[in-house]
């Protein structure tokens, strides 16, 4: 059986005449290959028409995006911990080198480790009896208002000490109240 022109004419985009249709669709009728190519081309030409099979699905694009920022910002945190890690290192490196120093310059100021330890506890020695005479200034300065200041002016400081607090809190409330939290 000869298939010429009727294979022609299925894969022809040009329009057949009413004839030539008429004589196709007979052959079809009776020829299994030619029905297999007519099908077949067909199944083709619907895929290469359909959009949606040949496009990537909706939102691929924006996922592979997202996806891909991710990737590159995990791999920049690990770079940056690696370095967080080295400045680490390097920082306490360093610490530890100026505390040698430092060590070596004070024991060879003062000779021997007792010597220095000496020399700080009298530094921390004067450093308590100074903080001693502050406080005691102090509580002697709040003894003497005490004892000058009268109960009605007393009860003038609190109320203004009251209404400083008030204040403070409404304009906290203020401050943190949603709409201005939201904006
Ligand atoms: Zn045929």
């Amino acid at each position: 059986m000869s298939h010429m022109p009727y294979e022609r004419w299925l894969f022809s985009d040009e329009p057949l005449s009413s004839e030539e249709q008429k004589a196709l669709q007979e052959h079809l009728l009776h020829c299994e290959q030619c029905n297999l190519v007519f099908s077949a081309w067909g199944e083709v030409k619907r895929l290469l028409n359909s959009e949606t099979a040949v496009e990537p699905t909706e939102g691929f694009v924006e996922r592979w995006q997202i996806r891909f920022i991710e990737h590159q910002q995990r791999e920049h945190e690990r770079k940056a911990n690696r370095h967080s890690w080295v400045l680490f290192i390097i920082n306490l490196s360093m610490a530890a080198l100026l505390f040698t120093f430092l060590l070596t310059q004070l024991l060879n100021i003062f000779g021997s480790p007792i010597n220095l330890l000496l020399v700080g506890i009298s530094h921390y020695a004067t450093y308590f009896a100074f903080l001693a005479i502050v406080g005691e200034f102090f509580i002697t300065v709040i003894k003497v208002t005490l004892s000058v200041i009268s109960p009605t002016l007393w009860i003038v400081i609190g109320l203004i000490l009251l209404l400083m607090n008030l204040f403070w809190l409404l304009s906290l409330r203020v401050l943190l109240s949603p709409w201005r939290l939201k904006t």
